[in-house]
């Protein structure tokens, strides 16, 4: 006997990954150099000279308290050394005690859902969105409910989000810097967001939690990110050190239960309970103890700055329509023909992998994911303007 649901969300297609290991194969066939794969969301800078730092002054401490077991949602100190950050940072009267580590966005969010659902219910995301968000609100057991967000800003759309809040609501995930599109919320656009949920908390009698999901929020191009906290008291901060200190293999991130929430504790003795049910325990004691150190520490952004200033002059130049980046690592760019998966397997014909947008809730455009060399962008130009001749 296995797990039917279980069964079919592995059966489930993972396009990125997908695309991401049919570029394995092929770089291994006709060489890295001749492949141009805008698939994947891996880091391309190396993490900071501080992480190696504070690796090094890890493994230097006592060998075996190194590799210890730290409480389940993580070991005091480090979970201190966020809430301090979080106070510092943004003002909010942070306690370690609504601080969870664990490893990385991806079981943020699932601890999250788990918590603050119950089967039947409704989440709400804003369309495009990562395509994860799905399996882990099946998981929960709940229903995705997809919003398209606003164009051609790709802000929260409030009156469509209005009309697809029901009784059945219990979560909003958002995702600002955004992955696939790049754009950063406003703060007149969370504020508003803000106020509807509030109204609608009100009208329904329901609590409507709103989940900050946060992997890129040092990774924007000269804007203010506002912190979600501090405009919506029912927050849940999901927060990663996968991209922000390009550490995606190694796991580590933390939820944040905002203290704002008046029953913030009950709600962090659900997010152990998921967490501990989950298996998602005591996250790796090493890369705790590193990240706490290196909180403060900058991301290193100008490089993806700059490959996204060569790749928008680049598809500028060949007529390309796309959405300009403001934050993360992605741009998004119209496909060619209105089917995205066809026009992502014709760029294949040119050694361009670029991720169709129908994983990600959305029809008619790519993803690029521009966190690669510098110079696969710039060789790449010519494989994008053979691409457009191939359509005209
Ligand atoms: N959320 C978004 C929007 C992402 O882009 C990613 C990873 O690419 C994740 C969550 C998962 O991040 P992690 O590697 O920290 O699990």
């Amino acid at each position: 006997m296995i797990n039917q649901k279980m069964h079919d969300l592995g059966a489930e297609p993972n396009k990125i990954r997908e695309l991401f290991a049919y570029g394995m194969a092929r770089k291994a066939e006709i060489g890295p150099e001749n492949v141009f794969d805008y698939s994947i969301g891996n880091p391309s800078v190396p993490a900071p000279a501080e992480v190696l730092e504070q690796f090094q002054a890890q493994l230097a401490q006592d060998p075996v308290k190194v590799h210890e077991y730290t409480p389940s949602p993580g070991d005091p100190a480090v979970r201190e050394a966020i809430a301090a950050h979080i106070r510092d940072a943004f003002g909010i009267p942070a306690t370690a005690g609504m601080v969870y580590v664990t490893s990385g966005a991806s079981s943020c969010i699932a601890i999250t859902l788990a918590a603050i659902t119950t089967p039947g219910d409704e989440v709400i995301a804003i369309s495009p969105y990562f395509p994860e968000y799905k399996t882990w609100t099946k998981n929960a057991g709940c229903t995705l409910v997809e919003v398209p967000a606003e164009t051609p800003s790709f802000q929260p759309d409030i009156p469509a989000l209005r009309a697809a809040i029901t009784d059945k609501t219990s979560a909003v995930i958002i995702n600002t810097p955004n992955n696939p599109v790049g754009c950063v919320y406003t703060r007149a656009s969370l504020e508003a967001l803000a106020a509807l949920l509030t109204e609608k908390e009100q009208e329904l009698g329901r609590r409507i939690m709103l989940i900050a999901d946060e992997p890129y929020r040092e990774i924007v191009y000269g804007l203010d990110v506002p912190y979600v906290p501090s405009i919506y008291e029912d927050t849940i901060v999901c927060y990663s050190f996968s991209k922000s200190l390009s550490l995606p293999g190694e796991r580590i991130g933390y939820i944040y239960v905002s203290d704002l929430i008046p029953d913030a504790a009950d709600i962090f003795t659900a997010i152990c309970g998921a967490g501990r049910s989950l298996g998602y325990i005591c996250a790796p004691v090493l890369l705790q103890r590193v990240v706490a150190q290196c909180l403060d520490v900058p991301s290193d952004v100008e490089a993806y700055a700059e490959n996204r200033r060569i790749l928008c002059e680049g598809l500028d130049g060949l007529g390309y329509e796309y959405v300009e980046p403001d934050g993360a690592f992605y741009l998004w760019m119209r496909a060619l023909e209105d089917d995205a998966v066809a026009f992502s397997e014709r760029a294949k014909d040119f050694e361009l992998l670029l991720v169709p947008s129908d994983s990600f809730g959305a029809k008619g455009w790519v993803r690029l994911s521009y966190c690669i060399a510098k110079d696969t962008i710039q060789r790449s130009m010519p494989a994008f303007a053979k691409l457009k001749e191939a359509y005209a």
